[in-house]
This record gives structure tokens, sequence and C-alpha cells, in this order.
């Protein structure tokens, strides 16, 4: 266990599985106090009961990300019980791989709602503590396919290129209130992501894809969270894009 974070808060969206999780232990690791969000309590109690068993701080607040009601919880009670947020990893997320043509609107709609509308809310509520505190660092999940085609994809990618604006364009307007904004765009990681694709094709052409190079694991995403969070506060990295060196 470091102590390099010690002191910081930070909230982490979808520490239920893959990235979020891993980045939730890393970042409590480090000492930071870490609250889990997202919405299977079982497996975040799981995670909590882990991170103590090592003697790290954790607070667990069931959140779906799409619930205005829950993102205004999430932020209440994070700062009911440790009053600030230093750090914000928007990792929830979900990538219900569909051609257009064959998409329910429920799908589509969910897309947008987790993977970016949910992520501009939660920071929105999260903004005004940074603000008073005049530093906090913001941590965005997008994608290499926020900035590269995939087929199947257009609802999916329209929301990863959208966290990647949204990122941006936050930063002009927080960056001189202390404020940093990081994205973070990975390539293929073993997680639970491909599990919810619809359509069986898609998914099996998917998992073959992923199959066939020596993906990334939830820790390296993790690694690189940590590299950017625990930079001097006068350096802000803006953009990080990591591959399977095998991923062309
Ligand atoms: P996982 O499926 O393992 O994790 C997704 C997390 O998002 C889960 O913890 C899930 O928790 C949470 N989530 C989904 N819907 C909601 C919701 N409505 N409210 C709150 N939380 C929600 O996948 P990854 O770890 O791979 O994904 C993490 C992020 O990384 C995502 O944003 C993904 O798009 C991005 N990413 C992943 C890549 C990969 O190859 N795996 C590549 C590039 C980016 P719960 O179901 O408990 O709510």
């Amino acid at each position: 266990f470091g102590s390099e974070l010690e002191g910081q808060v930070a909230i982490v969206t979808g520490a239920s599985s893959g990235i979020g999780e891993a980045t939730a232990k890393s970042l409590a690791s480090r000492g930071a106090s870490v609250v889990l969000a997202a919405r299977r309590k079982d497996e975040l109690d799981d995670l909590a009961a882990q991170i103590e068993n090592e003697d790290g701080e954790t607070l667990v607040v069931p959140t779906d990300i799409t619930d205005d009601d829950d993102i205004d919880n999430l932020v209440e009670t994070t700062t009911d019980e440790y009053g600030r947020i230093d750090i914000l990893v928007n990792n929830a997320g979900l990538m219900p791989l569909t051609h257009i043509a064959d998409a329910d609107k429920e799908t589509l709609r969910t897309t947008i709602d987790v993977n970016l509308t949910g992520l501009i809310s939660l920071t929105h509520a999260v903004i005004p503590t940074m603000l008073d505190q005049e530093s906090g660092h913001v941590v965005n999940l997008s994608s290499v396919v926020g900035r590269f085609l995939q087929a199947n994809s257009s609802h999916y990618n329209a929301a990863k290129a959208g966290v990647k604006m949204f990122g941006d364009s936050l930063r002009l307007d927080v960056a001189s209130e202390g404020i940093r904004v990081a994205t973070i765009e990975p390539g293929a990681v073993s997680t639970e992501l491909l599990e919810h694709i619809p359509d069986e094709d898609i998914k099996g052409g998917v998992e073959e894809y992923v199959g066939s190079m020596r993906a990334l694991q939830p820790d390296d995403i993790a690694r690189t969270i940590m590299f950017v969070v625990s930079q001097p506060e006068h350096m802000d990295i803006n953009e990080v894009m990591i591959r399977p060196t095998d991923q062309v």
C-alpha cells in the first residue's frame, strides 16, 4: 500500500466489474477513499470487503447513472461522508453493438444515456464541489472507437466520440479553476463488456477478434489511470489511447 493519494476522495462509476473494479482497487491501494457506484449492489459489497480487508477505505453507493435522483444521491452521500471529491472516474458504460436497422429504440437510447448523458449529468453534479475546492480531476472513459470507425456501432461510436468532445470542451471551462480533465481511450480490454451484445453473430465476431490478440486486462487500464491522477497539479494529461500491441 502506497500513500500518494492519502486524503483524496474518488468516485468510480461502473465499479462492479472490469475496468472500474480494477481502478477502484488501485486507487484504494494508494490511499484514496473510494466511492463505489454501479447498479449491482452485491458486486460492490464484495469489492468493498476486498478493499477493506487490505485496510482500504470505501463507501458503496448503488447508482443507476441514468437516474437523476441516483446521481444526486451519489454526490450528496459522498460529500456528507468525506466533505470533498478529488477524483471522478466516469467509467460506467455498455456496448450493445447492433446494425442500426436491427436496433430497437431502447438499445439506442440506453447506449447514449449510460455512456454519454449519464457521464455528463454526474460531472455536472460533481463540478460545483471541485470548483469550491479549486481542484479536482475528471477522468472519462471513451474508447478507440471515439476516434476510429467500427461496424455495427454507430450509436456506441457516437456516444464515445461525444465523451471525448465533452471532456476537451469541459476542460476549457474549468482548467483555470484548477480542475483537470482526462480522456482514456482503450482498445480491446478483456471484461464483461461483450456479454451485452444482443446480436449473436456480431457478438461471436467481436469475441473472435478480441480472442485473436493478447487483449488488455482491466489492470492495464487501472495502471494508466493511476499514472494520470498521480501527476503534480501543474500537469494535466489530457488524453491517453492504449491498444493491445497486436490490435491494428
Ligand atoms: P464491464 O461490462 O465489465 O463494466 C461496465 C460497468 O458499467 C459495470 O460495472 C456496470 O455495472 C456499469 N454500468 C452499466 N450500466 C450502468 C448504469 N445504468 N448505471 C451505472 N453503472 C452502469 O465493461 P468494461 O470494464 O470494459 O467497461 C468500462 C468502460 O470502459 C466503459 O465505459 C466501456 O465503454 C469502456 N471501454 C471498454 C473497452 C473494452 O474493450 N472492454 C474498450 C474501450 C472502452 P452494473 O451493471 O452493476 O450497473
